[in-house]
């Protein structure tokens, strides 16, 4: 008999996990993918570390969540700087003094002020969508360039019809400075996320290929506690109505190159280029090797059994979920958390400050 089963292996369950653990519970961690992590999962092919499902790098100004995650891997500093292709130019990412220089030349910051002053949306109230806030906030022409298509292919849906919040993820600096988060920490773990996670999984039981919810009543009939990690629509077989998620699909493309994109991201503003991103992988961690693995980033509406990579959070899908919170409230010794059953979009530190809380609130109950 476990004290905890855990229902997931990416960075929520293997937080927990660690923690229970360390606190003196009997932990056992069943996932159903072929390997740990869940989307952090990273691979070594040709001695590059290959981020399997998308870019990820690791980025917080909570001191706590950066010594935490330091302790089971060393996290070798990188800083994110992508650029935009749009219309066949190249544009700084995120909107920042270079960027306003490659499109309008202008050099100061008062000059990038008066013109985005002048193309600005200003508005008597909050911006009610994704358009209204990139408008007011940065104007027309870097809302046509660099956010219209990207965001539109990513979510396949009007930016008019997505929440504000989402733009609001890049900030806006009139300095020439192109680190696309305003963290205090930023860095990759070196050998990658796996070898993080598998720090973090240290001496506990966990087997993979394991789907909890084909074998459910087994499983838990063998745990004194759940915390389930996975979606809960899926949960509950979809009775209540399906969550819409965006899912990704990523194809990977090898060079006899050292050097092909020349940065580790680059994102494609224009609609028509199928592909949001692509990503050079051995510029996130330095390597030896001759080769080089790009990958193109798909967006792909999701269906039930795909994997579910962004929550879409609609006010509809939000009371649906709500709903299967009320009802997995229920259920006696079950525990969430975590991207998807959250339903939330969380970056990684806020996936590990979540777990920390989480099972600090245990200690109470
Ligand atoms: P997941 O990683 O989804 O883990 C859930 C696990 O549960 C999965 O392994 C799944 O297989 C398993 N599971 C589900 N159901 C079952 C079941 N029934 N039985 C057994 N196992 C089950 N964050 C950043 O901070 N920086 C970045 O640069 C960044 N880049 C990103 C890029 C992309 C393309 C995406 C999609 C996300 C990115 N993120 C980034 C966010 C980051 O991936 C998430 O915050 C984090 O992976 C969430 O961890 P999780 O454990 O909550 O969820
Ligand atoms: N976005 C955009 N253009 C870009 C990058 C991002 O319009 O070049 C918008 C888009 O709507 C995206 C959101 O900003 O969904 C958040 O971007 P972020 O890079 O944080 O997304 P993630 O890395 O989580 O996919």
């Amino acid at each position: 008999m476990h004290d905890y089963l855990i229902v997931g292996s990416g960075l929520y369950g293997a937080v927990c996990a660690r923690l229970l653990t360390d606190a003196g519970h009997l932990v056992r961690v069943v996932e159903r993918r072929s390997h740990i992590g869940g989307n952090v999962y990273t691979e070594e092919q040709e001695g590059i570390v290959v981020h399997s499902y998308g870019a990820h790098i690791f980025h917080c100004s909570n001191q706590e969540i950066w010594d935490f995650v330091n302790r089971f891997a060393s996290f070798r500093p990188f800083v994110n700087r992508p650029v935009s292709i749009s219309g066949g130019k190249l544009y700084s990412l995120p909107f920042n003094m270079f960027t306003f220089n490659q499109l309008w030349g202008v050099t100061s910051p008062d000059e990038a002020r008066a013109i985005i002053e002048k193309e600005r949306l200003v508005l008597d109230r909050e911006p009610g969508n994704l358009e209204e806030q990139a408008l007011s906030m940065v104007g027309k022409t870097i809302y046509d360039l660099l956010i219209r298509g990207y965001t539109k292919k990513q979510w396949q849906k009007d930016p008019k019809e997505l929440p504000p919040w989402i733009i609001r993820r890049l900030p806006l600096r009139f300095t020439y400075d192109n680190n696309y988060f305003n963290d205090t920490y930023q860095g990759i773990p070196d050998g990658g996320y796996t070898k993080l996670i598998r720090g973090l999984l240290d001496g506990i039981q966990v087997e993979t290929s394991v789907d909890f919810l084909t074998n459910r009543s087994e499983l838990q009939a063998k745990a004194r506690r759940v915390i389930y990690t996975g979606a809960l629509d899926e949960f509950f077989g979809y009775d209540l109505g399906v969550l819409e998620y965006r899912g990704l699909r990523f194809e990977h493309d090898w060079f006899q190159s050292e050097n092909v994109l020349g940065n580790a991201v680059i994102n494609y503003g224009d609609e028509e280029v199928p592909y949001t991103r692509r990503i050079e992988h051995r510029h996130f961690s330095p390597t030896q090797s001759p080769v080089s693995i790009v990958s193109r980033e798909y967006p792909a509406n999701w269906r039930p059994g795909d994997i579910p990579f962004y929550p879409v959070n609609s006010p509809e899908n939000e009371g649906l979920h709500r709903k299967y919170c009320e009802r997995i409230a229920e259920y006696e010794n079950y525990y969430i958390g975590g991207r998807l059953a959250d339903y939330r979009y969380y970056d990684m530190h806020q996936v590990v400050g979540a777990a920390m809380k989480f099972v600090r609130s245990l200690a109470v109950r």
